[in-house]
Order: structure tokens, then C-alpha cells, then sequence
């Protein structure tokens, strides 16, 4: 019995067998047209605190022996509470003139995911996608019901008005004229597509979401001293969007997948190109079944296959070794990482 006991206990302590040297943690905070023309030196500098205060947190969180889930949750409240980023605060407007929000979490350990979509009075939709993964039967809760449930599990309401800046709204307020000249304009002559050849729902798209094409989902993944990987992404969706929309990113392999076998997977981008091309678990597929490594299978998914369909946006991807991939086809994209030394690097362009 005593031997059992050695034995269980011991092969218990082996598989957690903490390795602070593993710590990684990756993240996104949108892609899109995202250029040195456009951005000033203060808009830049924001942008580089604010992904920098996130790595910092996540890494905190690792670092103190947390899971990679903590690190992600808590990576994504940063950028969730900044009104920066379209997620949380600072979530882009719907066609309606409203904040409706989606997020997912996995577990690469447990291959357990929760996701929320379409809600709009909670503050951090990331804390409610893994209260429903942790404390309901379900993967997705939409609407109404996951509002229900995210404060039934204690977590932080707010009134939708919490979600507006003025910035945004001029964003939903451009977009919307552009939409009109677009259409009043289309009448006469059909607007090209602005990129190789695309379906045909992708003229209805290009119309909607014409907004300047910036896609500030923000999403993380990471792994943790025990050898667990976890991806979240949460978001706004896109400006503009028609009621009841739902993206890439609250769906899991879409926008997020994770599993410790494989890769952690977060995206932002176009998310119905996201969603048809399954971009998340393509790339982890990649992985298993042709042995791909995380970073070929990273740049075979966003620059070629959704290059091919017109689908624009980036992936953060990582393996259970610490390797990791940002590909992009967009014009730029916020991202950054750091490793278990603690060192920060954040990028925003192409080059
Ligand atoms: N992927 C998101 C969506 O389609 C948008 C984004 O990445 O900003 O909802």
C-alpha cells in the first residue's frame, strides 16, 4: 500500500514536473492596415505600453507558477480593459450602433473550450468564455442567456454604454457613408475586388466591413511551467457588422484552438474567411497529420491558403516546446511575445 502510495504520488510529481524554463507566452492585438503612414509617434508609443503592460502580466502569472489559462485570461483583461483594442473597451460598433461582444479560451491540457458570443453588457467577455468552459456543460453561450450566466458566476456587468469611445464611432459612422457611396456608387459601375479573386459573398462583405480594414481583436496564447498550453481570443468583431454576427474568433478552430499535442492557436482577421478556411485547428491539423512544424504550418495557412481565398488577418500560433509563429498577410499586425528570461518584444509592421 505504502509503495502505491510512493508510486502514485511520485509519478503525479513527474508529470507536473514544473520547468520555469518553458514559460512563453504570444500575443495579438489585431491586424490589418496597420502602416507607418498612418500612425503616429504617440498612437505608437500607446500602442507598444499597452502590449508591453499585457506581455508583463501574463508573464507574472507564469512566472509566479500560474496556468497558462490564468496567463492567457489575464493577458487578455489588460487589452480588454484598453480602449485601444477592439475588444472590451474599445469594441468596434455594429451596423446598429452597438458593442457586441465575442470571445473563446481552451485548454490545451484538457482540450476543454468555453466561448460567449453577441454579448454586450459584460466587461470582460475572455472571464465569461471560460466560466462557461469551467462551470457550465457547455462550449457557447450567445446573447441574453450568457449575460444571464456571466453574472449568475459572479462576474462584472456593466451597462453597454461602457464599451463606447468616441473613436469607434466615428470608425461606425465612416464606415456607414462608406458603405452608401459604395452602394449609390455600384449601381453604375461594380467596385473591383481589391484582392485575388474572392466568392461571391465577398462583394456583400467587402461593403460592410470596408471600414479601413483594422481588425483589433486581441487574442494570447501560452505555456505554462507544467507543459499546458491555453489560446483565448476576444473581440468586437467588425465595424459595421449586422445584427446577430457572429466571427471567427468565439468559434473554437476557427479563431481559437488549443491542444498540448499540437499548438495553441488565436486569430484576428476577416473572421468569415477564418471560419470557412477553419484556420485554428487547419494549422494544428498540419501539425498532427503532415508534421509540420508549428511555424510552417502557421505560414501555410495564413499566407498561402487564406492568401488564395482572399482572406486577410494573422495568427499567433505555439508549440508545447516554446516555438511560435505571427505570420500575417495584412499590412501589419500588434503583436508581441516573451520567454521564460522575462524579455519583451513587441512588433506592430510588416518590416
Ligand atoms: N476576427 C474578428 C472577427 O471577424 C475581427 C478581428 O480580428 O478584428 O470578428
Amino acid at each position: 500500500m505504502k509503495k502505491l502510495l510512493f508510486l502514485l504520488l511520485s509519478t503525479s510529481a513527474f508529470a507536473q514536473n514544473p520547468d520555469p524554463s518553458k514559460i512563453t507566452l504570444v500575443l495579438h492585438g489585431g491586424a490589418g492596415t496597420i502602416t507607418r503612414q498612418n500612425m503616429t509617434p504617440e498612437k505608437e508609443k500607446a500602442y507598444r505600453e499597452a502590449l508591453n503592460r499585457a506581455l508583463q502580466t501574463g508573464y507574472d502569472v507564469l512566472k509566479k507558477g500560474g496556468t497558462s489559462l490564468d496567463a492567457v485570461e489575464a493577458t487578455i483583461h489588460v487589452m480588454e480593459d484598453s480602449p485601444l483594442f477592439n475588444a472590451g473597451k474599445g469594441a468596434v460598433f455594429t451596423h446598429e450602433g452597438k458593442n457586441e461582444l465575442d470571445a473563446a479560451v481552451m485548454d490545451g491540457k484538457t482540450l476543454k473550450a468555453g466561448a460567449v458570443a453577441g454579448v454586450t453588457t459584460v466587461r470582460n467577455p475572455i472571464s465569461a468564455a471560460r466560466a462557461v468552459m469551467e462551470k457550465s456543460e457547455h462550449v457557447m453561450m450567445i446573447g441574453k442567456g450568457a449575460e444571464t450566466f456571466a453574472k449568475e458566476k459572479g462576474l462584472t456587468i456593466v451597462d453597454p454604454s461602457y464599451f463606447y469611445t468616441e473613436n469607434r464611432w466615428q470608425g461606425l459612422q465612416k464606415a456607414l457613408k462608406e458603405e452608401k457611396v459604395k452602394l449609390d456608387h455600384s449601381e453604375e459601375k461594380p467596385a473591383k475586388p481589391t484582392k485575388a479573386p474572392k466568392n461571391a459573398s465577398s462583394r456583400a462583405e467587402e461593403l460592410i466591413f470596408s471600414e479601413g480594414k483594422k481588425f483589433g481583436t486581441v487574442g494570447c496564447v501560452a505555456l505554462d511551467q507544467y507543459g499546458n498550453l491555453a489560446a483565448g481570443t476576444s473581440t468586437g468583431g467588425m465595424t459595421n457588422k449586422r445584427y446577430g454576427r457572429v466571427g471567427d474568433a468565439p468559434i473554437i478552430g476557427a479563431g481559437t484552438y488549443a491542444d498540448n499535442e499540437t499548438c495553441a492557436v488565436s486569430a484576428t482577421g476577416h473572421g468569415e474567411y477564418f471560419i470557412r478556411s477553419v484556420v485554428a485547428y487547419d494549422i494544428a491539423a498540419l501539425m498532427r497529420y503532415k508534421g509540420l512544424s508549428v511555424e510552417e504550418a502557421a505560414k501555410e495557412v495564413v499566407n498561402k491558403k487564406l492568401v488564395e481565398r482572399g482572406g486577410e488577418g494573422g495568427v499567433i500560433a505555439l508549440d508545447a516546446k516554446g516555438n511560435f509563429s505571427m505570420p500575417f498577410n495584412s499590412e501589419g499586425m500588434y503583436r508581441g511575445f516573451i520567454t521564460a528570461d522575462g524579455k519583451k518584444t513587441v512588433e506592430i509592421y510588416k518590416d
